[in-house]
């Protein structure tokens, strides 16, 4: 019998899973793909939001502004990238003004420190690159940019080391109230749990309705993505914002932690949440309106890949973080869309006061705190290369050419706790096949380690998803 079963492993779960694991607690995440991280915490904007966007009063707003002030101490307990890169959102016409000045007033009541808004000119001189026909910004030196895959991953792996179990590859089909607990029927296994979770994304609705008659809806709002090459990363140093519509915060133009530049996303509502896909008429809008927010967009030969996610938009517009009316002890964490990556340093303990009190846990007096990440050899000083290598000779072979991974990144990445078996797993632990070929070239060594290391033969070696064989 587990405590705690909390269902999905995205962000929202791994942060969750992290803060319960201070505690005398036996937790089980069970998740329906083969990692940490494959749902809509991969492919979103990777922006730490400051605040100002949700409406004051709302959770969204509350854990949005506490999450952005603890990301940085969270970033160094656990060893992910993130940088407080600071965001202006653009105003180009004299009638957004009182869109910028609405923002600039729900920020204070949200409590975002040190927002202004400036003039055009004095947007130019910090983004020389902005477009001419800016009037107007709003400067947010608290904005910021994070890697939600390392993120997300942090989280999770630290959980494990913590002690929680995760439970990959297990599809949730039903869950039954049972002699006081809850039975959660898996695809592979039957869990039995004190409290349940529902962190499962885009689904939280069809989790919720398994045993509650409540009414929930969440609908997939797709977002679609261009991401370009580092060479184009440098154009602009803070992400720049468009004025906000009622379905989102607009075509964004932002370098990403890692240097890259990455526009859109575009806000559609499609019915089915499996979704993913892109389309022509997608990218063709996200590079549109870029093109509106800066001189001299990249050219197309620029842009490496594209990709799309699905924001978890419920028909009520805030996050749903609470027990369910008609089903004791079952907590929905749902309708978490954006800013659900930002919220991740708080969102854990947020959960935990309601779900600690119902178990009364002691605190372990043995919690490991901080976590190393993966020591990417290209970004250390030359003696720390130098004696990475001489102490572990497989980090100066280079697997992926273009981020420049060797293979004791990708060793690392194999063996460390909820190691990565995926050719994905190794991508979003290491960045190898993240770059300019896309993988073309690093994809066969990177197979052949996961083949010897973790005994599997190469044909069964999966991408990601259950059936996604690469030969
Ligand atoms: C286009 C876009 C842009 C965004 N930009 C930002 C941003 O810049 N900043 C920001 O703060 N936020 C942003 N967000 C929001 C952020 O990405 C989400 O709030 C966050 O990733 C949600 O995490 P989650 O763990 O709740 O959901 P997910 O990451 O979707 O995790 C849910 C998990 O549940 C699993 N699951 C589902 N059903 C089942 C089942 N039946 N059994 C077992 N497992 C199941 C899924 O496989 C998945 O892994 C953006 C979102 C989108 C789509």
């Amino acid at each position: 019998m587990y405590d705690v079963c909390i269902i999905g492993a995205g962000v929202t779960g791994s942060s969750i899973a992290r803060e319960l694991s201070r505690y005398d607690l036996k937790t089980v995440v069970v998740e329906k793909g083969m990692d940490v991280c494959e749902g809509t915490s991969k492919a979103n904007s990777g922006i730490v939001h400051a605040g100002f966007d949700a409406e004051p009063g709302t959770v969204k707003a509350k854990l949005n502004r506490e999450g952005n002030e603890r990301m940085g101490k969270l970033a160094e307990e656990l060893d992910f990238s993130f940088r407080r890169n600071g965001s202006l959102v653009i105003c180009e016409e004299e009638s957004g003004l009182k869109t910028l000045e609405k923002l600039l007033e729900n920020g204070k009541k949200n409590g975002v420190k040190d927002m202004k808004i400036i003039s055009g000119d004095e947007a130019r001189a910090k983004e020389p690159n902005l477009s001419k026909n800016v009037i107007a910004a709003l400067d947010v030196p608290m904005g910021g940019i994070v890697c939600p895959f390392e993120l997300t991953t942090a989280l999770a792996e630290n959980a494990c080391v913590n002690g929680v179990e995760f439970a990959f590859d297990n599809e949730v089909k039903d869950i039954k109230k049972s002699n006081g607990c809850y039975k959660v029927i898996t695809s592979k296994r039957e869990i039995e749990a004190k409290v349940v979770i529902n962190a499962a994304g885009v689904y939280a609705d069809k989790i919720h309705a398994m045993v509650s008659t409540t009414p929930m809806h969440i609908t997939a709002r797709r977002g679609q993505y261009c991401l370009y090459d580092k060479q184009t990363g440098k154009m602009v140093e803070r992400t720049i914002f468009q004025l906000p519509t009622k379905m989102g915060k607009g075509v964004l133009f932002t370098p990403t932690v890692h240097g890259n530049l990455l526009i859109g996303p575009t806000a559609e509502d499609i019915e089915d949440k499996e979704g993913t896909n892109t389309t022509a008429e997608g990218l063709d809008y996200d590079r549109m309106k870029a093109a509106e927010s800066v001189e001299n967009m990249p050219a197309g030969r620029m842009m490496i890949t594209s990709f799309s996610g699905l924001r978890a938009h419920e028909d009520g517009d805030d996050f749903i973080i609470r027990e369910a009316e008609d089903a004791e002890n079952f907590i929905d964490v749902a309708g978490i869309e954006s800013p659900g990556l930002s919220c991740a340093p708080v969102m854990g303990e947020y959960v935990a006061n309601i779900v600690l009190p119902k178990l009364n846990p002691a605190k372990k007096a043995d919690f490991v705190e901080k976590r190393e990440g993966i020591k990417h050899i290209n970004s250390l000083p030359v003696e720390e290369r130098e004696k990475l290598i001489a102490e572990n000779p497989a980090y100066s072979v280079i697997v992926c050419r273009c981020e420049m991974i060797t293979e004791g990144e990708i060793l690392d990445a194999i063996h460390r706790p909820l190691g990565a078996k995926t050719l994905d797993g190794i991508k979003r632990r290491t960045r190898a096949g993240m770059g300019r070929c896309q993988a073309g070239f690093c994809t066969p060594r990177t197979m052949e380690l996961i083949s010897k290391e973790l005994g599997i033969p190469m044909e069964e070696i999966l991408k990601s998803g259950r059936d996604s064989h690469v030969l």
